[in-house]
């Protein structure tokens, strides 16, 4: 039988919907990408804020109206965060999961096409939460050539504004080994890039699940010294660390192997004291600016030449002002980190900040926002500028079709024609980060001595900065 996977919310949820397919083709089923032809579609939902939990309703009502022989299954974050508000309001849906434990997925979908039998009538089944799902992902739903590993689940920071330990639980780590054959396993794939994730990378191991003898390295420093014991080409990105668990001690293990990139998502939310204090965060900008400059301070003679750092704020918390948030301004100007989001509270129920009093209006939370990211698309170009001039190995995403002008150019000059390719390059993280804008032709081959594809990886030079991309040519 077929099924239509609708993918919502962060690398952590892809991950989970590539272990549901793992599940889903042992059971005898088929994944498709024409959700008409699908018996089941399964909505993969986020319930992270506001805006992200009604994109994942819509989905359920648009997949229902629009696909009537289907059955419509509610899984991921929503799912876990409502199952019997949902059941009783979102008739759209046939069935709801929770993803506190993806290996009960098959007990439901028995309820829902029973071998034999008539199937349950709207069945519910959220387990309760153990362990960090992993198991067989036969399909990566990532770009050729890259793929999220996740080292944890669940988070015990309990960031005042923060319903992801309300929905994932508690912290739990996997082991050392179980990662480390999960990179070698993805590697043997022909997988080149490999991004570690959880919802606090420098919380990895704190859980108990691993033991740290006194003067020993970090859990998450032992378990990058483990994956540099690996053989192969390959490179490892950490996405997203608190800054209040930061281990310094992975500096000089990620230095003596250039595999592992000198990346650092680390979302310090605001450039005020008081605000991080009251996200129940312990740290101050003062500190952090300390932890950046260590940062910087290991790679500046490393064969990158330097670290790249993306961040996040949160702006409009409870408690910003207009003084607050001309902190926040000057802590980005001074951070220059590469990359930045942000985004603007809501009121989350469950979490602590839900009885914080009002938060800034819409009008003035929206304004701030806008404000920061004007200043990050002045420094981002800048920060490229870096690396002009660099040869660099990228990996190749996207062929961008030839136009039928090209191919008209090419016939009248008998020259073979430039073609696009849309790339990445170590400071550039997968689905939030700018581009590589690849030059190539005809006659260029990647690392391999092949034609380019999605998923190759060719060395380039780049050449110029365009806005938050950069543009190179294969060398
Ligand atoms: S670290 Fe804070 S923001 Fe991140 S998942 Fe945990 S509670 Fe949420």
């Amino acid at each position: 039988m077929l099924f239509f996977l609708d993918q919502h919310g962060c690398a952590k949820n892809q991950v989970d919907g590539e272990l549901l397919i793992g599940i889903l083709n042992a059971k005898g089923w088929t994944r498709t990408d024409i959700p008409d032809e699908a018996a089941l579609i399964i909505i993969n939902s986020c319930g992270f804020i506001e805006s992200a939990k009604q994109e994942s309703l819509e989905a359920v009502i648009t997949a229902r109206t629009a696909y009537p022989n289907a059955r419509v299954l509610l899984a991921g974050c929503l799912s876990e965060r409502y199952p019997e508000e949902l059941s009783e309001t979102l008739l759209e849906a046939d069935a709801f999961f929770g993803n506190g434990d993806l290996s009960r997925f098959p007990e439901l979908l028995e309820q829902m096409f029973p071998a034999e039998g008539t199937p349950t009538a709207r069945p519910v089944l959220c387990p309760p939460i153990c362990g960090v799902p992993s198991g067989e992902r036969p399909e990566l739903l990532s770009f050729p050539g890259s793929a999220y590993v996740k080292i944890t689940e669940g988070c015990d920071n309990y960031c005042s504004f923060c319903a992801i330990p309300l929905i994932r639980g508690p912290l739990r780590s996997r082991t050392i080994s179980d990662i480390a054959d999960e990179c070698e396993s993805l590697v043997l794939r022909g997988v080149w890039e490999i991004n570690l994730i959880g919802q606090d990378l420098g919380s990895f191991g704190l859980d108990g699940g691993i033991s740290v003898p006194f003067g020993e390295k970090s859990p998450l420093a032992q378990l990058l010294a483990r994956i540099s014991t690996l053989s192969g080409d390959f490179r490892i990105r950490l996405l997203y660390i608190h800054p209040d668990n930061f281990p310094r001690d992975i500096l000089p293990v990620m230095v003596a192997d250039p595999r592992l990139l000198p990346y650092f998502d680390i979302p310090f939310q605001s450039g005020d004291t008081t605000v991080i204090h009251r996200m129940n965060r312990k740290g101050n900008p003062e500190d952090y600016l300390r932890l950046v400059e260590d940062i910087r301070g290991a790679f500046v003679e490393s064969p990158y030449g330097k670290a790249v750092l993306r961040s996040t704020f949160l702006l409009g918390f409870p408690g910003e002002t207009e003084k607050s948030f001309k902190k926040t301004v000057s802590f980005l100007t001074k951070l220059r980190c590469l990359w930045s989001g942000a985004f603007i509270w809501s009121r989350e129920e469950g979490t602590a900040s839900e009885s914080f009093g009002r938060g800034a209006s819409k009008k003035t939370a929206q304004k701030r926002l806008d404000a920061l990211l004007e200043i990050q698309r002045t420094i981002t170009p800048e920060e490229l500028s870096f690396f002009v001039g660099q040869h660099l190995e990228v990996l190749v995403e996207e062929l961008i079709p030839l136009s039928d002008e090209d191919r008209a150019t090419a016939e009248r000059t008998k020259m073979p024609p430039t073609q696009l390719a849309l790339a990445r390059a170590w400071f550039q993280a997968p689905d939030v980060d700018g581009s590589v804008v690849l030059q190539f032709d005809e006659t260029t081959r990647d690392n391999r001595g092949k034609p380019l594809e999605p998923g190759s990886v060719v060395t380039a030079k780049i050449l110029n900065v365009n806005g938050v991309d950069v543009e190179a040519v294969v060398l």
